[in-house]
């Protein structure tokens, strides 16, 4: 590189910039987020609003990073509540709708979807942020990068391929495009990163050996994973390394926030970009910063996205806080583990909690398990929990009878739960380009 290249305001190619002392980072996110908070005053009728309820009479009444903590977390209830009083966009935006280019919507796997409205500037933004993600994944120029994705309404991807371009690499898109004709076009184009859900990086491997192709012969060297928290999950990040034979990196982010977690060539957890947003770590019920080593909610701000921004989003995920240097030389702050969970989807199976990636550890230390799904049902006043296992095609009955008890035994080993475990036939499992819902909920199964 031949320096910074400067995108918007600050240039995202400046290792010095990610390698600042912490309080001259909480310099410089101060000073962005004061100026946003003075801009978004003056015709944001929905923080506006949420300010002046919480007691801020004036954007200079939040001066220290004390007054921060007097702005009110927010839920995406709130949001949802918003946009359904004042459809289609609700009331968070800063300028008139004319001023916005891009609409986007959440995936919806958690309630009604959220729309989202970028302006040219908070566009920009994203681009940068996930030029951070593919910067911190070793990728670069000479990279050519596929991303398996139908362009719709959600953000993710389209950002990734904005990204992809300020990194000054080559987008290959794999959009309207079933799975083999994917990879005759990874295989055409010379795709050298991966760029996907987790599941889909999983099923199209899969795809590619019903072909009688190796995927680890395609080329891809790299790939990096959004929209669900496997990649974070060791034994999903390591049957996807050893399918793709490549290094495999998370990416943790949200259409209501934005693309805010890295990981960097050295791989001890996810980097948040403290130079885009303001990171806490929060007691769920206390709303109480929990100390280096403890488990909180992920709870940011982002400080680029002042036509719709967001002050003190309860992302819903269970992190788990590092404050010590990474060996990569930055500073920002690590989630240790990636993002362990959602706060809301912990299952409570026989009065054991349980949490729906733990067991997602432990299904894909089985590589002959394909696909599986998490079923939750009631048997008297109790939940419990079903997993259903779906082999690959070498299985024989044998694997199945092996897979199933030796499933059962890791959960009641590890987790301390007695679940029960069912092999299902070939392809009845659904497959997931986007977010993966693999726990249901039947209180009709059978008891
Ligand atoms: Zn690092």
């Amino acid at each position: 590189m031949t320096g910074p290249v400067a995108v918007g305001d600050v240039p995202f190619f400046d290792r010095a910039r990610e390698t600042a002392p912490p309080e001259v980072l909480r310099r410089w996110q101060w000073e962005r987020l004061a100026a946003g908070l003075g801009e978004v005053w003056s015709s944001n009728v929905f923080w506006r609003g949420r300010l002046q309820a919480a007691g801020v009479g004036d954007p200079r009444d939040i001066g220290t990073w004390t007054d921060f903590t007097r702005i009110p977390r927010l839920g995406k209830a709130e949001l949802a509540a918003d946009q359904t009083a004042h459809p289609p966009f609700g009331t968070n935006h800063t300028h008139p709708v004319d001023r916005y280019v891009r609409v986007f919507q959440t995936s919806g796997t958690t309630g009604r979807p959220i729309r989202w409205l970028e302006t040219e500037a908070s566009w920009a933004w994203w681009a940068r942020c996930w030029a951070f993600v593919f910067r911190g994944a070793g990728l670069g120029p000479h990279d050519r990068l596929f991303f398996p994705f139908s362009f719709g309404l959600f953000v993710g991807f389209w950002a990734g391929v904005e990204g992809a371009r300020v990194l000054g690499a080559m987008t290959i898109p794999g959009g309207g495009q079933d799975s083999p004709t994917r990879l005759h076009a990874m295989r055409e184009l010379g795709a050298t990163a991966l760029v996907c859900t987790p599941s889909y990086g999983l099923h199209l491997a899969e795809v590619a050996r019903g072909q009688g192709i190796e995927p680890a012969t395609l080329g891809v060297r790299t790939t990096v994973h959004a929209g669900e928290p496997g990649a974070g999950i060791p034994a999903v990040r390591e049957r996807l390394e050893a399918l793709w034979g490549a290094r495999t990196y998370d990416h943790a982010g949200m259409t209501e926030v934005g693309a805010y977690g890295f990981e960097c060539v050295q791989q001890a957890g996810l980097h948040v970009n403290e130079l885009e947003f303001i990171a806490e770590i929060l007691d769920p019920e206390s709303g109480q910063p929990v100390a280096p080593g403890e488990v909180g909610e992920l709870t940011l701000t982002n400080l680029g996205r002042w036509g719709a921004p967001v002050l003190r989003y309860r992302s819903g995920d269970r992190v788990r806080l590092a404050r010590s240097e990474c060996p990569c030389g930055r500073t920002f702050m690590r989630l240790e583990g990636g993002i362990l969970g959602r706060v809301d989807d912990m299952l409570v199976v026989r009065g054991v909690n349980v949490f729906p990636s733990a067991l997602e550890g432990i299904v894909r230390r089985f590589p002959v398990v394909e696909e599986f799904q998490i079923e939750v049902f009631r048997r008297g006043v109790l939940d419990e929990v079903r997993l259903l296992l779906e082999l690959d095609g070498s299985a024989g009955p044998s694997d199945g009878a092996q897979t199933t008890v030796g499933v059962a035994e890791a959960v009641r080993r590890d987790l301390g739960i007695r679940v029960e475990v069912a092999a299902v036939p070939a392809r009845t499992l659904p497959r997931y380009e986007l977010k993966a819902r693999r726990v249901v909920r039947r209180d009709d199964a059978r008891p």
